[in-house]
């Protein structure tokens, strides 16, 4: 979840990019993911998670946090959203 700190300049916002697997709750780092995230057309990628081997979504919200879940069908439908 992120955070916003206002200053008397501005804000600063902190985020969390670390995803994390819907299943096992493993934390992968942003380097694991952002180059393929950023190559996306949809802004959204599938990974297995090097934990378990589940096979999730990630995006990144309009705050900035990245979103995982598990995918309902191989088509990519969300079935649950875990943020
Ligand atoms: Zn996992």
């Amino acid at each position: 979840m992120s955070h916003c700190i206002k200053f008397p300049d501005g804000f600063l916002s902190i985020v969390d990019t670390d995803a994390t697997c819907p299943s096992c709750g493993h934390h992968h780092p942003e380097e694991w993911y952002y180059k393929a995230l950023n190559n996306s057309k949809r802004a959204m990628i599938y990974k297995y998670c090097k934990n378990c081997g589940q096979r999730m979504c990630i995006t990144i919200d309009m705050m900035g946090d990245t979103v995982t879940w598990i995918p309902d069908t191989k088509r990519g439908r969300p079935k649950k959203e875990i943020i």
